[in-house]
């Protein structure tokens, strides 16, 4: 299956951009599909108008719902739907798995203010963050999400397995890496890693990725723990 992307932009333009090169670039056209399409292309007027002033007043210009609607009404009705907005749910690890294992997406870039509300529950849109700092657009969002999505797609990363111990997979953060030369400015690589003793390894690698995400991301290590310890106090 094909997992096929199709982004609504006031800046076509500016896709493949860096999805054209490395991993997502060679699976671009075999494991998936994008398709950039001008909002624009779908505003009435004589003069092309997206946007307008806020009601109530204030800065800037909103995205209007009629030329949105009209814009998502042409992308394939069957695929989820993604708006990206600073206030949405903060993108995961889990949901960019949802989304790989599915059919593809559609993803709507906002620009200046942002969307006009009611475009959201019209179109049943999902909105997604991917941080807490402000954008001046979502390209570069939907550029994150399906650089995230891309290399979960059969055939698109070089070793299969290679993402299984990955940041976030396991709810943990990924244990340290070392490579060639073993010493170097005066720093040793851990002498586990050149035992060749895979059991003592892999156990140097868990308790290196729980230490991590409990000194680095103690909200990701809590939610570990309460998944972990959940079945066991649920099972009386
Ligand atoms: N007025 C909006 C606010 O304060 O929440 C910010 C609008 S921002 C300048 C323009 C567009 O960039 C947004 O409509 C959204 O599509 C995108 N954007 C900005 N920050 C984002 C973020 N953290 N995550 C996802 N999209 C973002």
């Amino acid at each position: 299956m094909t997992f096929a992307a199709h982004v609504l932009t006031l800046y076509p333009g500016m896709f493949p951009g860096p999805l054209g090169t490395s991993l997502a670039g060679r699976g671009l056209g075999s494991a998936w599909t994008l398709t950039a399409t001008n909002i624009r292309d779908y505003a009435t007027d004589k003069h092309k108008s997206v946007d307008d002033t806020p009601a109530g007043g204030g800065a800037g210009m909103v995205l209007r719902a009629d030329v949105l609607a009209a814009a998502i009404d042409g992308a394939p009705a069957e695929l989820p739907r993604i708006a990206f907005t600073p206030r949405g749910k903060p993108l995961t690890q889990a949901r960019v798995r949802e989304l790989a294992a599915g059919p593809g997406v559609v993803l709507l870039c906002g620009r200046f203010e942002g969307f006009d509300e009611r475009i959201f529950e019209a179109r049943g849109i999902e909105e997604v963050s991917i941080g807490d700092f402000v954008l001046s657009g979502g390209e570069v969002a939907a550029m994150v999400l399906l650089d995230a999505c891309v290399r979960l797609l059969p055939g698109v990363m070089g070793a299969p397995s290679s993402g299984d111990d990955e940041s976030f997979e396991t709810g943990l953060l990924e244990y340290p890496h070392y490579t060639r030369p073993v010493i170097w400015e005066g720093r040793t690589i851990p002498e586990v890693l050149r035992s060749g003793d895979h059991a003592r390894i892999a156990a140097w690698r868990k308790s290196m990725a729980e230490s991590d995400t409990r000194s680095r991301r103690p909200d990701l290590w809590e939610r570990h723990e309460g998944v972990r310890v959940q079945p066991a106090s649920g099972a009386r």
